[in-house]
């Protein structure tokens, strides 16, 4: 049995607004997320993808319904996710090697461990060199590799990403996806799960093997499709016209 990593249980988040008040973002969500699996969410702009990411990793609560972690329900941050963020969300005033340590902030471990650790995950993100380099020195994919570097250094189990590829050009964020795609099936990563949140279904069908579609109104779950597990170096060639019928 594949262990159960994240529950959602009859989420709803309903948000107030200067002129409108209880609008409904997300409606009795249920979504479980087992062990080895990398899903895609997906569905149109306003529909709650990132709203649904943040709530299960715990940076937003939810009006009614609950999020559990490995069985434990979460209250506050959620311990099991590192979080990848579209603008990379960087602190300028930081070097690589501070940001990429950031993620290791709440943990209990020796200077020296926090270093060894982060300046492992640099080496793996094909960082080196760049350590003291300040995110401003560097291009947009360099950028999102710290991003990425500062979430995966925690070693969470699960890997929450928001669009990490949409502010990026089309070369570089093919590069960083094959890189990650990489550690991901290569398990050179310990990460267990990895949920992405994209507009593209080409990223979808590519990177992950099951996507969740949501609609806006119902602000619900319309689609949940297994996406055939061809390698995904082989995946440039799948056909995408079954699965975008079925969405
Ligand atoms: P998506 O990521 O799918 O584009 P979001 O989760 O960002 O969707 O937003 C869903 C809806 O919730 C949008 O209509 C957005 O305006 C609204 N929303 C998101 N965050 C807030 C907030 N903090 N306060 C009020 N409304 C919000
Ligand atoms: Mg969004």
């Amino acid at each position: 049995m594949k262990q159960t990593l994240i529950e959602l249980q009859q989420i709803c988040k309903r948000y107030d607004t200067p002129n409108t008040t209880n609008v409904s973002v997300l409606e009795n969500i249920k979504l479980t997320i087992v062990e080895g699996e990398f899903v895609s969410i997906l569905g149109p702009s306003g529909s709650g993808k990132s709203t649904l990411l943040r709530i299960i990793a715990g940076l937003v609560p939810p009006s009614d319904g609950a999020v559990y972690y490995s069985g434990q329900e979460v209250r506050g941050a959620n311990p099991g996710v590192g979080m990848v963020f579209q603008s990379f969300a960087l602190f300028p005033w930081l070097t690589v090697l501070e940001n990429v340590k950031l993620g290791l902030e709440n943990k209990h471990l020796t200077e020296t461990v926090k270093m060894r650790k982060a300046l492992s995950i640099i080496d793996m993100l094909g960082l080196d060199g760049f350590e003291n380099a300040y995110p401003k020195e560097l291009s947009g994919g360099m950028r999102q590799r710290v991003g990425i570097g500062r979430a995966l250094v925690m070693e969470p189990d699960i890997l929450l990403m928001d669009e990490p590829f949409s502010a990026l050009d089309v070369l570089t964020a093919e590069n960083l996806k094959r890189d990650l795609l990489e550690l991901w099936t290569e398990k050179k990563i310990p990460t267990k799960s990895i949920i992405m949140v994209t507009h593209s279904i080409e990223e979808a069908v590519y990177m992950s093997d099951r996507a969740v579609v949501l609609s806006r109104d119902p602000a619900r779950i319309i689609a949940d499709i297994p996406i055939p597990m061809t390698h995904w170096r082989d995946k440039q060639d799948v056909q995408f016209t079954g699965l975008v019928d079925r969405i």
